[in-house]
């Protein structure tokens, strides 16, 4: 583990605590939730196009059966991390200001973040197409699909982006006002493939925030904008973090 680099990291968040954290799926790995893309992705044993808009609109039956498992059985397990959970206590003792997450697992929540702005929703929450009627996962009857409206019928759709929708206005704009107003920028497991999520961390280095990246491998973010990459899980290196805070 690079000792150094973690104590150089350390020092920056604690000297200008006006830090943001920006999470992709990495940090959710170590929950048990596999990353979309890479060797063990879940896109190596799905079909992405079960989360294209107009794919789901048309052929519901065929995308909720998928979408339940993987969202709704497979996520539902998954508790926070050490890591998830010293980002909380960061955010606690005022070193960083909020979480901007690419992840729709609730993950940081659960882990006591107050300040998240979900870049691509959360799968907590169901909307319908039709009348906008917006209820909790845990409200909804799985066992009969696809989901639909209790009060018009209509389709329901998990609330988090699919392949042809728009960011959330409110996450977008309060990610990018997060970025453009922070001296420090974590990225957490991401691997900057990702748009318009990935001009966050750009919009932050552009700005004269210093960048650091926390990934056992390297990502596009790692030569064009990074200024310490520590290399390796995001729970070794928070704990590492934490303890040179
Ligand atoms: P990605 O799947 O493209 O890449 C994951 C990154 O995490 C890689 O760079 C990988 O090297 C890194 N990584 C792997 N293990 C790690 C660990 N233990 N600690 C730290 N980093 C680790 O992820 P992405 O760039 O976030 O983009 C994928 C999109 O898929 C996102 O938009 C996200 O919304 C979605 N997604 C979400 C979840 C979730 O909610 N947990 C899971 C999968 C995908």
């Amino acid at each position: 583990m690079d000792y150094d680099g973690i104590k150089n990291a350390a020092e920056i968040i604690s000297y200008y605590k006006n830090g943001i954290v920006f999470t992709g799926a990495g940090i959710s790995v170590e929950s048990g939730i596999p990353p979309f893309r890479g060797d063990n992705g879940i896109w190596n044993r799905y079909n992405p196009e079960v989360l294209d808009l107009n794919f789901f609109k048309n052929y519901p039956e065929e995308s909720w059966p998928v979408i339940k498992e993987l969202f709704f059985e497979f996520f539902d397990r998954a508790e926070p991390n050490e890591a998830h959970r010293i980002i909380a206590e960061m955010e606690a003792d005022e070193l960083i200001n909020c979480v901007v997450t690419q992840n729709i697992d609730n993950l940081h929540q659960s882990a006591g973040s107050k300040t998240v702005y979900e870049f691509h929703g959360n799968a907590q929450r169901l909307i319908c197409l039709n009348c906008d009627y917006e209820v909790a996962a845990k409200e909804v009857d799985f066992s009969v699909l696809p989901c639909r409206c209790k009060k018009c019928n209509h389709l329901l759709k998990p609330d988090f982006i699919f392949f042809g929708e728009q960011i959330p206005q409110d996450a977008y704009i309060n990610s990018l006002d997060a970025a453009r107003n922070c001296d420090v920028c974590i990225i957490v497991g991401s691997t900057g493939e990702v748009y318009p999520a990935a001009m966050i961390p750009a919009e932050a280095k552009r700005n004269g925030a210093y960048i650091i990246e926390i990934n056992p491998e390297e990502s596009l973010f790692t030569r064009e904008i990074t200024d310490v990459h520590l290399q390796g899980s995001a729970v070794e290196i928070f704990k590492g973090l934490k303890n040179a805070i």
